[in-house]
């Protein structure tokens, strides 16, 4: 029988590495993890946790103008950005030491150095002669931002920047709309800065349900963001204090800063795979089957480097459903159906199951429930700003299909209610379902009244 030196070798500590290197690891396996750059990945050290901490420093921003109505004086408000940020980075330090010493005392061999793929079981480290050899390799090196093709593109920072700002700058232009943009859009604009978003689509937030998307949009251009549709950029140049983002037609933006948010890629360039024959996506993404097993019998790949489901509950879960399989004898497939999603902008997004236009693309008779109501803390703090819960119903099977909320507490409150699309509740079982009052997520259970499409106008061409 063949020696391999590890039964299970991951490349990538990120959210899926770490979590099969462990628990590999704590079934017996002999276990090596190869890291480029901080164990944590992208969600600990400059994804998730950094940017959730930042949304929480930002919302004081419309908290304190809100207890204004509620009886409070608050005078001499300042922000302090090197307090903030450098707290935001303790704890980012702190948990790259928490998952750190979960690996290290699961007794996984860690190196701290970039990996490559050599044969169907051989990794080759950057920083050390030789290669290794493992009968199972995980590939789990996560993605990377893609910046625009543009005249200037060397002026953009990503969101990996944003968590290393010395000073904010006193306007940023972000393009994209995508929830990464919604979010830093209002991070930024909560710590007092101008925020422009340009974006060449017709509406923010694309494959989000419609309601949710022009219920955020509206929302944050009330709190003062200017969201430009419909907008191509020409060029970004440098002058003086900042930078100036010449548009397509014609006229310009001037910002302190210029934000790319515009999609991420997965990580496979520079890793061996194309030599070794790896079936790979158009955009490099590693092609895998249900188990997470790409083309080659002993190469296996979780996470944003497959580019299912960006996201890190999804990365973890593909992780430990891989380490049932190979480690565990228990084949187990992922199940991607009803993923709760959050949009952390202000106001925020929770959202599971199908939008409204899906449900109508994929079922042939849908009703939906909806209401948007202001929330009754705005009657005293004066916010104009309502909120919206919407229920997507199959009429014919009176199930689930859809649940999205826009306002506070949003994500909070989806993923309880992701339990219960994923058990197949019904809007009669909803229905049922006592209210706890007073609350926002009550309206959930009490939605008695289908939503009907308005009447098209007559003489209208929807009417002809
Ligand atoms: C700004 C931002 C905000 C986000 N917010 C959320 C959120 O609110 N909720 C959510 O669920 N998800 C969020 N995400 C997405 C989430 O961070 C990712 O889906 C998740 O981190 C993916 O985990 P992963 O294990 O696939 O990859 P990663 O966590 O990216 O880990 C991959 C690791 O591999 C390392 N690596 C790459 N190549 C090599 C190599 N050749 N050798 C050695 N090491 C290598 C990288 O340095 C990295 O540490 C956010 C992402 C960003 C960018």
């Amino acid at each position: 029988m063949a020696h391999y030196d590890y039964d299970l070798f991951v490349i990538g500590a990120g959210s899926g590495g770490v979590r099969a290197a462990r628990l590999a690891s704590e079934l017996g396996a002999r276990v090596g993890i190869a890291e480029e750059y901080r164990i944590g990945g992208t969600c600990v050290i400059r994804g998730c946790v950094p940017k959730k901490l930042l949304v929480y420093g930002s919302r004081y921003g419309s908290e304190f103008p809100d207890a204004k109505g509620f009886g409070w004086t608050c005078k001499d408000l300042r922000l302090d950005w090197p307090t903030l940020i450098h707290n935001v980075k303790r704890e980012v330090d702190r948990l790259n030491g928490v998952y750190t010493r979960t690996l290290e005392t699961a007794g996984v061999d860690r190196f701290l150095t970039r990996a490559a793929v050599e044969g169907p079981n051989e990794i080759k480290l950057a920083d050390r002669d030789g290669a290794r050899s493992a009968k199972t390799i995980l590939v789990a090196t996560g993605g990377h931002p893609v910046m625009p093709e543009l005249p200037g593109k060397e002026h953009l920072i990503s969101s990996n920047e944003c968590f290393e700002l010395e000073q904010l700058p006193e306007s940023i232009v972000i393009i994209g709309a995508g929830y990464i943009s919604m979010e830093f859009a209002s991070i930024f604009r909560g710590l007092g800065v101008a925020v422009t978003v340009l974006y060449r689509g017709e509406q923010v937030l694309r494959d989000f349900d419609m309601d949710l998307r022009d219920g955020v949009a509206h929302a944050m251009r009330n709190r003062g963001i200017d969201l430009r549709m419909d907008t191509d950029i020409a060029s970004i140049e440098k002058e003086s204090g900042g930078y100036r983002v010449q548009l397509k037609r014609g006229d310009s933006v001037a910002a302190g800063l210029v934000m790319a948010a515009t999609g991420r890629a997965p990580n496979t360039s520079g890793l061996g795979l194309q030599q070794l024959g790896v079936d790979l996506g158009w955009n490099g993404r590693i092609a895998v089957d249900e188990f997470s097993k790409s083309s080659i019998d002993s190469l296996y790949a979780v996470g944003d480097v497959t580019d299912r489901v960006q996201l890190t509950p999804v990365a973890i879960h593909e992780a430990t459903a891989f380490v049932e399989t190979v480690f565990n004898e228990r084949p187990t497939p992922v199940d991607h159906s009803f993923i709760p999603t959050a949009v952390f902008s202000q106001p925020e997004i929770g959202t599971v199951g199908l939008s409204e236009e899906k449900a109508r693309e994929t079922h042939s008779h849908i009703d939906v429930y909806k209401a948007h109501f202001r929330p009754l803390r705005s009657m005293v703090s004066g916010r104009d700003e309502k909120m919206l819960m919407k229920l997507v119903i199959d009429a014919d099977s009176d199930k689930v299909l859809g649940c999205h909320i826009l306002g506070s507490d949003a994500a909070e409150i989806v993923q309880m209610a992701a339990i219960a699309l994923r058990l197949g509740a019904t809007k009669a079982q909803f229905d049922a379902t006592m209210a706890l009052h007073p609350s926002a997520a009550e309206e959930l259970v009490t939605l008695r009244h289908r939503w009907e499409p308005p009447a098209p106008v007559a003489g209208s061409d929807a009417a002809a």
